[in-house]
């Protein structure tokens, strides 16, 4: 008659006392958000939700935990239904109720990180000359800095893409994909306005999803770069480096939607860090698409520099089935400036 001396109240404390390494022995994770505070949470990581396919497809309504946990012998579904309703959001301290998001953060997050994102988007928006006024904006500058030191300019092995919308009546040559006269500048993710940056992606389909996926097409080159290239690398693979994945992952670089509400200073910030990149001897930013998932993108901050170095291989229409449907131009074997 053991069982009869089992108390509620000793199944609680049990519940308690199990339950986090219960869930965390399912899914490897913590609780990150949960139904009510996930739109924050989004708001503060973009890069989080948009490239990391373990945030977007993890979600789990808490009621359905209770057939996974190892305890439901001795704790009734009513009774975890019940002792569920005590436990509170990790981030919200809201009681958990709904869904409930499992990840673990792919590096470390210092502590009220994101009120320091408020603050730093408050400078861009307000006074951006005076960014590195901000201690974590000057650990920023210094890491690249230091990163730099590190990283030799190398000749890309692989071509790279630029895209053009695709319009019918126009005769593309290569010209038509270099950058824009400096007059016609305007700011951009990586550069003020007048300063000419190209905007390369390393695979046709980001180039078609970078220009929101018209559905006419684009138009793209096939471009090689002659002349060796120092990269500042800011994608997935480049994870040893704790304050580049902060500022790669949330808000401050990765908005997915130029001069949205909130999300408008993030490209003063995307900006001070090609200043950064500059000042350090890039010449050139490699970040991870928005728009396309595993997709690259290469800004070359240093174009100028590299005006001679450019030979377009071909010239080709990409559309919606994403193929390359059309071969326009012969290969031209020889840099056309
Ligand atoms: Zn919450």
């Amino acid at each position: 008659m053991i069982e009869d001396e089992i108390t509620l109240q000793d199944k609680l404390e049990f519940f308690h006392l199990v339950f986090a390494e219960e869930f965390d022995s399912i899914f490897s994770a913590d609780i990150i958000c949960c139904e009510k505070c996930v739109d924050e949470f989004i708001k503060y990581w973009p890069g989080i939700y948009i490239n990391d396919q373990n945030f977007q497809t993890y979600s789990i309504q808490i009621s359905s935990l209770y057939s996974m946990m190892r305890f439901c012998d001795f704790i009734t579904e009513d009774e975890f239904n019940q002792f569920s309703s005590d436990l509170v959001c990790p981030r919200c301290n809201h009681e958990l109720r709904g869904v409930i998001y499992p990840y673990n953060m792919p590096f470390n997050v210092p502590y009220e990180f994101e009120q320091l994102i408020g603050e730093i988007a408050k400078i861009a928006h307000e006074t951006p000359f005076l960014l590195l006024a901000n201690p974590f904006a000057l650990e920023v500058f210094q890491e690249i800095t230091k990163i730099s030191q590190t990283i030799e300019p190398e000749i890309l092995s692989d071509a790279v893409f630029r895209a053009r919308i695709f319009h019918n009546e126009t005769v593309y040559t290569a010209a038509d994909f270099f950058a824009p006269p400096k007059e016609k500048v305007a700011e951009g993710r990586y550069n003020h306005a007048g300063k000419q940056v190209l905007y390369l992606s390393e695979e046709p389909e980001t180039c078609f999803h970078e220009l929101r996926s018209p559905q006419e097409g684009v138009m793209i080159a096939n471009i090689s770069i002659k002349k060796p290239i120092k990269v500042l690398n800011l994608t997935m693979q480049a994870q040893e480096s704790n304050i580049i994945n902060l500022i790669r992952w949330s808000s401050l670089m990765s908005s997915p939607n130029e001069g949205e509400g909130w999300h408008k200073p993030h490209y003063v910030f995307t900006r001070f860090v090609a200043d950064c990149a500059k000042a350090a001897g890039f010449h050139a930013i490699k970040y991870p698409s928005v728009r396309f998932d595993e997709g690259m993108n290469l800004a070359l901050i240093s174009y100028s520099d590299y005006i001679n170095d450019f030979q377009v291989d071909e010239i080709f229409l990409f559309n919606e089935s994403n193929t390359k449907i059309e071969v326009l131009k012969q290969r031209l074997m020889e840099s056309l400036i």
